[in-house]
């Protein structure tokens, strides 16, 4: 790998590293061995300062460029990312053990896609004229001002991307931190911004827990708050904002249903289980972990499924071959254990899984419970592990009414050869997002975000835009102006 784990410094301001060595320290494990691969710094509240000054200082004139030259930018930084894909994949695996098979594809291309596509969008974000009468009213799309992003550490380059590339699309400039377990990302995606032309400040990175998450929103510079993180967080965040009356999008938690219907086709229902439930090792927001099964089809669900994970391939993640990952933490493979164990307390049928592989690192075995009840702790609390729960349903509108027996509403799955009945259910089922016969694809091109618990605001898609950016009116007089005196 070109790239030392150990970045030039800690956090990224107004166009180069910056550091603060008063800040308490952050070290960086890999959670393939648990070896200590950076130790950073968290920002004290002057590189908050500084941070937010640099992004304010560069915003008007930012937003003063023409559409198409911050377009330029973007997609010059994307092609940057695509040169640059098996280091920063590289980089990725090391910050959050995921599997460089995954990583090669998942992660910094989907960062340049992102850029690529709101990149062309840049000069197109234009507004409206409305008619009325004789006089009328245009419509302005601007820019909001600062904003700020804040991530979860499941997807640590793509979520740096998803937020940064419509913010600065518009004309925003942005605040980003990451989170505290996987911060060497996005500190690559503000040096390659650089490197493709954005101006000193546009982009800037700084480190630290949930609290210097907490004085960014409360700056008054800042007009808009992304998260991507858990609905607890989520709640914290969007009251914080709501103190100043600031936008915010949330891109929160799911426990999200995945419905098998008798007549699938067995194999790609299978795969859409594997893909919903252990790809990233189960840490993906949007997985199908309510897994619910026909009767009629639900015990060669149950064989195929256990012939495939046959196909497991745990072990060294620079390995191409393997396919699946530590979990990010000690404490996140801690909690994926209590839920284990609540499964098997609570009588949930453990057919495969959950034991921990020998050595250093935070594994796990991939996970699946059958005959899960849908009281079951693990039927209703996100784990955001590799534990899949199968449940059993009789009827179309018996597990209607399940599958939206829930605070949460991310996404949901449908496998049908019956196209009318999966079109219903689409349209039936609370999420934002529903797939029919396949699952977790997430094009750039497609909104993206929650109903319900799951959040507010989309990212992604032309819906981003809107909600990076402000349209105001402006209504044009052609006659007098009249008064009553
Ligand atoms: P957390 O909610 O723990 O943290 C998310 C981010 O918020 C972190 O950077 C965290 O800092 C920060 N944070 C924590 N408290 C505050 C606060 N009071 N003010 C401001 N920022 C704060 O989530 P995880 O990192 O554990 O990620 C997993 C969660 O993210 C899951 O619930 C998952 O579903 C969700 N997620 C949602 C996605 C979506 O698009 N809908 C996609 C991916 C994940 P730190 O952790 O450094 O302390």
């Amino acid at each position: 790998m070109t790239y030392a784990t150990q970045p030039e410094g800690s956090h990224y301001i107004a166009g180069s590293y910056a550091e603060d060595t008063a800040g308490t320290d952050l070290p960086v494990i890999f959670p393939g061995d648990g070896s200590t691969i950076a130790t950073l710094h968290e920002a004290t509240p002057d590189i908050v300062d500084r941070a937010l000054a640099a992004a304010k200082a560069a915003q008007p004139a930012w937003a003063a460029l023409r559409g198409v030259e911050r377009g330029r930018i973007l997609l010059r930084a994307a092609q940057i990312i695509r040169e640059r894909n098996r280091d920063l994949s590289i980089l990725e695996t090391m910050d959050t053990g995921k599997p460089l098979q995954e990583t090669l594809v998942a992660d910094a291309a989907s960062a340049a896609e992102a850029l690529e596509y709101f990149g062309g969008l840049a000069g197109a974000i234009t507004g409206e004229h409305i008619p009325v009468g004789e006089d009328f009213v245009y419509t302005r799309r601007e820019a909001l001002g600062v904003t700020v992003g804040i991530g979860a550490w499941n997807y640590p380059t793509q979520i740096a991307a998803w937020k940064a590339a419509p913010s600065l699309a518009c004309g925003n400039t942005m605040v980003f931190k990451p989170s505290e377990t996987t911060p060497l990302c996005a500190l690559k995606l503000a040096e390659i911004l650089t490197e493709a032309g954005a101006p000193p400040g546009v982009f800037n990175v700084v480190q630290g827990a949930g609290t210097v998450g907490a004085q960014l929103i409360e700056d008054g510079r800042v007009a808009k708050v992304s998260l991507t993180g858990s609905v607890p967080t989520g709640k914290k965040v969007y009251a914080a904002a709501a103190q100043h009356i600031k936008s915010v999008t949330m891109e929160l938690g799911g426990k999200s249903p995945l419905i098998v219907f008798d007549d699938a086709d067995l194999d790609d229902a299978v795969s859409g289980a594997i893909n919903g439930n252990f790809y990233s090792t189960g840490q993906i927001c949007s997985n199908g972990t309510r897994v619910f099964v026909q009767s009629g089809i639900k015990e060669r669900f149950l064989e195929r499924l256990a012939e495939r994970m046959k196909g497991i391939r745990i072990g060294d993640v620079l390995d191409e071959a393997t396919n699946i990952g530590p979990m990010v933490s000690a404490r996140q493979r801690e909690i994926v254990q209590g839920f284990l164990a609540k499964g098997q307390e609570e009588g949930a049928r453990l057919v495969t899984g959950g034991g921990v592989p020998e050595g250093a690192g935070f594994w796990i075995e991939p996970a699946v419970f059958a005959d899960v009840t849908d009281e079951m702790t693990i039927a209703r609390e996100e784990i955001f592990g590799p534990v899949m729960s199968v449940l059993d349903f009789e009827t179309e509108v018996e597990v209607l009414e399940r599958a939206n027996g829930t605070d949460y509403g991310l996404s949901a799955g449908v496998f049908t050869r019956d196209l009318a009945r999966g079109h219903r259910m689409a349209a039936a089922l609370q999420a934002g997002t529903c797939w029919i016969n396949t699952y977790n694809l997430t094009p750039v091109e497609a909104p993206f975000g929650g109903v319900k618990m799951s959040g507010v605001g989309r990212e992604n898609g032309w819906a981003a835009i809107e909600h990076w950016s402000a349209p105001k009116s402006v209504y044009v007089a052609t006659g007098p102006c009249e008064a009553p005196f």
